[in-house]
């Protein structure tokens, strides 16, 4: 699934505060999800008070599963993208797709980038998640459950619990859904 995450939005023009449920990754083979990014769509919210749209500058990874790519938008650093990169590299194996997407912070060459792993200029590594994700995630979490009875290490990283964006950005994030 793609992973969607809970915000308060304050709206730019009237002040209005907003719930919004924000895209962390989406998943592009869908069609009606990658057609929301290539028509600017995603991760805009309409305030219910005054009705102004704003693109929420927050950064997210699309992926496809099925042709082996993923690429991020990160139009501000984002330092748990270091961590999930790290998490998935952990979990699939160096150098598969995941852990490799590259990280575009122009809205327009993120999407030119798509394009070209759709046409197959660039390429992506399928390392094991082309196998399906969900069991790859269930031996995964077994595997971790093993590692932390063995060495009782703490976890990946993988997973955040509260993830707090500056301030100036409108919007305060409180709640991951996985
Ligand atoms: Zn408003």
């Amino acid at each position: 699934m793609s992973k969607r995450i809970e915000a308060k939005i304050t709206c730019p023009r009237c002040k209005h505060q907003f719930d919004y449920t924000l895209y962390r990754s989406i998943w592009g083979e869908y069609p009606e999800n990658r057609e929301l990014v290539m028509s600017d769509k995603i991760n805009v919210a309409k305030c219910p008070s005054c009705g102004d749209s704003t693109k929420l500058v927050f950064p997210f990874i699309y992926t496809n599963a099925k042709q082996h790519f993923a690429v991020w938008w990160e139009p501000e650093y984002d330092p748990q993208i270091d961590k999930d990169s790290a998490g998935y590299a952990n979990m699939l194996g160096e150098g598969n797709y995941l852990a490799t997407a590259p990280r575009v912070r122009d809205w327009d060459e993120f999407k030119e980038t798509i394009l070209k792993f759709e046409r197959g200029e660039l390429k992506g590594k399928p390392g094991t998640m082309s196998s399906g994700m969900e069991g790859q995630m269930k031996g995964f979490l077994k595997d971790l459950e093993k590692k932390n009875k063995k060495q009782n290490s703490g976890c990946l990283g993988m997973v955040a619990a509260i993830i707090t964006v500056a301030g100036g950005l409108g919007y305060t994030l409180f709640q991951i859904i996985l």
